[in-house]
């Protein structure tokens, strides 16, 4: 057999049209070509995807490409069901049946029950279809299985039971479920056979047709996708995750053992279907874990854009990026700083008992107005005693922090009080729980007090403390290389002949990575040699997690890290609206995303701050990260073209922003006055003293 230059899985969907947002239980197509998968495709409709699937097909076969695509819906009933309905054992005409019947409206509302109802009429009893959405709606399909008898045929299909698949496909509500899928997948797959030079497995020959549709079950590489996603955080959404490692598992199956796989089959496939992979559940999983977390095509923009807009780009970035780093667990001592790798629920509630907030006397209940007189008890309660019991109308000494006696809910302040007799003496009014803290007010146990994502505060330790937490599970940190690039460059403190100058970037890039958290380290300088720097980044690759390199980024001669990247097939310029800031050379180099920044030290401090910074938070599992800024009076005037969003040096005195007294990029000596960007949008703006501006200080980028 020929090998599959292309594998598709399409995660199909029966219900409603979505939004445009990248959403679960959308249709998401996972695609592996010559081996490296893709950014699976999102589609809101049966019918987007339809056509997507259909370019696809088209595009394979125009390249003389061959193309397995497969879909996670069965193929077919169980043996007799079709004859019972089509007169006929062909699993095609089954196929035509509902392509005959099916209406499926552009905003995905469909007639799938009314033609459950239709089918359930031709046979005797309850059923075979069952499960609704509406329970009073549908009358000829009972809304659970109970009473229903599978006498003519079998309620699953031979391949279902062998790959341990858990839904039937006459359950058409409640999840897991296949059986809407299956209806409003046969229309659509008599369309695909059509196109010619399709053939349909196991229904057909396979050998050698140039596309080929199969049934798989996602189920069989859950664990791969569990562990992924363990990886990747819990805001992934769990389809995308899944067809790409299985698209990429399937790709990865030699292909004789998916040609023997594909010829063994019993004879009930023949009209039932059968699972690819059905069978290969171990070997699948351990070809999908080989699946790194990032696509060669991450930085991918969409075709035909020229200037992104920031916005678009930082969006681009969080969808596409994931964690990457490791999972470890930390005493909280080492924790500051770190990355929280999952939600982190209180083991103990603050205060854990009800205890007293000021220094003074605890009785029971409120007292009205009026002068109150209360013999003392033997005894005090401080911080960390087990007292006796107050028994009423007594009063007991408590010191702040004190756990109450049992028999006292409310305190009043020592101040507030005279002594004499050993009794106290004090005027009303006063309210029960006055001066106390009640258990669990802070903080109840099992509350989420730290989210995963979140990079641990000094507080944070405190709170994880307090609520009897003493370990966390934090995300290794990331490791990022720091190249420079350019054969002007030479190393602080050398001798510098005339044309050369100091590596400026590199010492300010190493300590805005520690900064930021992350291990930076340092790959040194390289000459503008792609063989040299190839040779570097190939050594590194190792020791990195991510590689930021500054120089070299745009598309002239000398602009050696894009020419490499591109060579590697994974490198796209983004060319953002911004100023400072020239192409941004993203791209991937065995598996590791490099962030190719300006030479221009101006322009690679502001690049790192807006898009390095929440790029590298992302893969080290951080939440997405946006600076927060506030409107502030300026100090300045400026007028400011449409177009692009632009970064001032900037700085408060006084209440105002003021800005430094040149925007050259080269002015490195503005980076060092400023304390934080003055941030212009992309409108047109003439900026007059006084006018309120956006003023970012440094450290909301956390430096
Ligand atoms: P490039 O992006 O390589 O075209 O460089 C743009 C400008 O930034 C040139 O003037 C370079 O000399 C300068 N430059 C590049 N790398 C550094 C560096 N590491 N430190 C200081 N300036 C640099
Ligand atoms: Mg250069």
């Amino acid at each position: 057999m020929r090998p599959f230059d292309t594998v598709v899985v399409v995660d199909w969907s029966a219900g409603k049209r979505k939004g445009p947002k990248p959403q679960k239980d959308a249709i998401w197509l996972g695609i592996t070509q010559d081996g490296a998968s893709l950014e699976p495709v999102y589609c809101r409709s049966r019918q987007i995807a339809e056509q997507e699937i259909i370019r696809l097909i088209a595009a394979e076969k125009k390249a003389g490409r061959r193309l397995l695509c497969t879909f996670d819906f069965p193929f077919g009933y169980p043996a007799g069901f079709g004859r019972h309905v089509t007169g006929s054992d062909d699993p095609f005409e089954v196929w035509k049946w509902f392509d005959d019947r099916i209406e499926d409206a552009v905003d995905g509302s469909n007639n799938r029950f009314d033609l459950a109802e239709i089918l359930n009429e031709m046979f005797q009893g309850a059923g075979p279809f069952w499960g609704k959405l509406h329970k009073d709606r549908w009358p000829e399909i009972p809304y659970r299985k109970a009473g229903i008898v599978f006498d003519s045929f079998a309620e699953k299909r031979a391949c279902d039971l062998v790959s341990k698949a858990s839904s039937s496909c006459f359950q058409l509500a409640f999840p897991p479920t296949v059986g809407g899928q299956a209806m409003m997948g046969f229309p659509m797959l008599n369309r695909l056979r059509r196109l010619g030079e399709v053939a349909v497995w196991p229904f057909e020959a396979c050998e050698e047709a140039p596309v080929v549709l199969a049934e798989i079950w996602p189920g069989v590489i859950e664990k791969a996708v569990k562990s992924a996603l363990a990886v990747e955080g819990s805001d992934r959404i769990r389809d995308r995750t899944q067809v790409r490692l299985l698209a990429d598992a399937l790709a990865r199956l030699p292909v004789d053992r998916l040609s023997a796989h594909m010829k063994d089959i019993p004879p009930a496939a023949r009209e039932e279907g059968w699972i690819l992979g059905a069978g290969l559940t171990e070997e699948l999983i351990s070809l999908a874990a080989r699946t790194p977390p990032l696509r060669n095509d991450c930085f991918a923009l969409p075709q035909g854009v020229h200037w992104t807009p920031v916005a678009e780009a930082l969006a681009l970035l969080e969808g596409r990026l994931v964690a990457v780093a490791q999972v470890e667990n930390v005493p909280i001592t080492q924790a500051c700083g770190r990355i929280a790798a999952h939600d982190v629920s209180a083991a103990r509630a603050n205060p854990a008992l009800p205890n007293t907030a000021v220094d003074g006397y605890g009785f029971a209940g409120g007292r009205p107005d009026g002068m109150h007189r209360l013999p003392l008890v033997q005894g005090r309660a401080a911080a960390g005693d087990a007292p006796a019991d107050v028994p009423p109308g007594f009063a007991i000494r408590v010191l702040t922090g004190a756990v109450l006696p049992q028999g006292v809910d409310t305190v009043i302040l020592q101040e507030d009080v005279s002594v004499s007799d050993r009794h106290i003496m004090f005027q009303g009014m006063l309210k029960r729980g006055s001066n106390t803290r009640s258990a669990g007010e802070d903080v109840a146990a099992g509350d989420v007090i730290v989210s995963a994502g979140r990079r641990i505060t000094a507080a944070d330790l405190a709170l994880l403390a307090a609520t009897g937490l003493s370990q966390i599970a934090v995300r290794k940190r990331l490791r990022v290389g720091v190249l420079s690039t350019g054969d002007e460059l030479v190393e602080a403190g050398a001798s510098a002949a005339a044309g050369q100058i100091y590596d400026a970037n590199r010492p300010m890039l190493l300590a805005l990575l520690e900064q930021m958290g992350h291990e930076a380290v340092d790959l040194g300088q390289a000459p503008d040699d792609r063989v040299v720097m190839r040779r570097m980044l190939d050594n590194c690759v190792e020791r990195v997690d991510a590689i930021i390199t500054s120089g070299g980024a745009s598309a002239g001669d000398e602009d050696h890290v894009s020419g490499l990247l591109e060579e590697a097939g994974a490198m796209t310029l983004w060319r953002i609206a911004i100023k400072p800031g020239r192409p941004l050379a993203l791209g991937m180099w065995r598996n590791i995303p490099v962030f190719g920044l300006p030479g221009n030290p101006v322009a690679a401090m502001v690049c790192t701050l807006i898009f390095a910074r929440p790029a590298l938070g992302r893969l080290a599992g951080a939440a997405w990260q946006v600076p927060q800024g506030f409107e502030v009076p300026a100090a300045f005037s400026k007028r400011k073209k449409a177009g692009r969003r632009e970064y001032l040096r900037a700085r408060i005195r006084d209440g105002r922003a003021e800005v430094f007294v040149s925007e050259g990029s080269g002015r490195i000596s503005g980076l060092s006055w400023a304390e934080g960007l003055v941030e212009l949008d992309e409108d047109a703006r003439e900026v007059a003293e006084g006018d309120p501006v956006r003023f970012i200080p440094f450290g909301s980028f956390g430096i």
